[in-house]
């Protein structure tokens, strides 16, 4: 799987990528385009509305030099169109991922963005990989709660991560792999 990174003038649907790092370019194929990160700013031409690139599918670690992650061929537009327009674009700048790689990589995406939204009192979250890929099953992982709380494990046959119980709607990071194994909290 390939995913080349987006830049100024890359299209969504009608939307456009208006902003990019001006210490990024790439130049094949021409022209010359500032390579843009997630959340950098677009304009949406359907809904006439201002709008930013949001992540979607899995995605190599590393940023550019605003701090944010970049933003890729497949990110979503995030204006008032529903559902939201998907940045499609082709160059000889890309991340590449091993099938392996794709599918934890957008189980890890898709468990952070379920955990993202945990709000309320109480909050009983479970994670659960939905990709569409076959499940990462026996694959390591490792949550750690704001407060300290470890959960670790393997992915089971359903992909379901364990049920974690918090009294507040907590920060989680959730360790996978060879990250996971490595981590003072496995077991
Ligand atoms: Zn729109």
């Amino acid at each position: 799987m390939r995913r080349a990174f987006l830049g100024v003038g890359d299209r969504a649907a009608d939307a456009v990528v208006m902003e990019g790092l001006p210490d990024v370019t790439c130049s094949d194929p021409p022209p010359l385009v500032q390579i843009s990160t997630l959340y950098m700013k677009t304009w949406c031409n359907a809904c006439k509305r201002e709008g930013h690139i949001a992540p979607r599918g899995p995605r190599h670690e590393g940023t550019g030099s605003n701090g944010q992650r970049w933003a890729l061929s497949g990110d979503i537009n995030i204006c008032g169109c529903s559902p939201p327009p998907v940045f499609y674009a082709e160059r000889n700048m890309a991340m590449i991922f091993t099938e392996h790689e794709s599918t934890a990589l957008t189980a890890l995406a898709i468990a952070t963005a379920s955990i993202g939204t945990a709000t309320g009192k109480v909050c009983d979250e479970q994670v659960r990989i939905t990709s569409t890929l076959p499940a990462p099953i026996g694959y390591p992982y490792c949550i750690e709660t704001s407060s300290g709380a470890l959960h670790s494990g393997r992915v089971d046959l359903h992909g379901l991560l364990p049920r974690v119980f918090t009294d507040n709607a907590e920060t989680y990071t959730v360790h996978w792999g060879e990250e996971a194994l490595d981590h003072e909290g496995w077991k």
